[in-house]
């Protein structure tokens, strides 16, 4: 068992999802006028959702409740509250997951209080049922056990936070190691095989050491900040 347990989702999957999610919001017989997405994570699922129901109207508040891939931050916060008269309109509030629930109940009480619009639902890919708060009206997956759904529009800051947590919290990786180490501890760390990830394996190091997280050295690489 890895330590933190990762699904890689991929483009062709989010496709099919929010297809999925779409199908079930269409059966249920009401339709958005305007679809908000949360920011960053409900981006991609809301332009599809656009899509697939034949919305125009696409906008979005940002809510940030997560730090780091993985780890979550106290409190979420709304960032940029804007207002709009919203009360002659449906509103279809879309996320990626709802996880705790924390940032799409902000979203939820901002917009319910602020907006006032005729109707509001909310729609995401995935629930995580036994931790979240609250229940979404449309769902597609409900998952069950508590993993870290891997999406690929956050993948290179995902897999640089992967690697920046090997290095500060992995008493292999105090000292410089080679890079087939830091390989073999990531596939232990996160059950994925970097062999998987492509060109973001590469340029998530580049990134780190652009940044002056990492630094190569003759060996491999070492942790710079501490
Ligand atoms: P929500 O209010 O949508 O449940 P959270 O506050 O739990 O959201 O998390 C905010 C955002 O963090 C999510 O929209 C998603 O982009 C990201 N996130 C949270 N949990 C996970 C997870 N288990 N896997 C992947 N991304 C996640």
């Amino acid at each position: 068992m890895p330590r933190v347990r990762v699904k890689l989702v991929s483009w062709d999957e989010i496709v099919e999802w929010t297809m999925g999610l779409s199908k079930i919001i269409e059966e249920s017989g009401w339709k958005p006028d305007v679809i908000v997405a949360v920011a960053r994570g409900g981006y991609v699922p809301a332009r599809l959702l656009c899509d697939f129901l034949d919305v125009t109207d696409l906008i979005s508040v940002q809510s940030q409740h997560w730090v780091e891939a993985a780890i979550v931050a106290e409190k979420a916060i709304l960032r940029y509250p804007y207002k709009v008269d919203m009360s002659d309109k449906r509103v279809l509030l879309v996320d990626d997951i709802v996880d705790t629930g924390e940032s799409l109940i902000l979203a939820r009480e901002f917009i319910t209080r602020e907006w006032k619009p005729l109707e509001l639902k909310i729609a995401a890919l995935q629930w995580i049922s036994p931790v979240a708060k609250m229940k979404p009206d449309y769902y597609l997956i409900d998952v069950k056990e508590w993993i870290w759904f891997q999406y690929p529009w956050t993948r290179l800051e995902d897999i640089s936070q992967f690697i920046t947590r090997i290095f500060r919290e992995d008493e292999r990786a105090r000292e410089e190691i080679t890079e087939d180490k830091l390989k073999e501890l990531f596939i232990e760390w996160y059950g994925i095989h970097p062999s998987e990830l492509s060109h973001y394996w590469k340029l998530a190091l580049e990134k780190l050491q652009k940044k002056g997280t990492l630094k190569k050295t003759d060996k491999g690489f070492k942790l710079e900040k501490k």
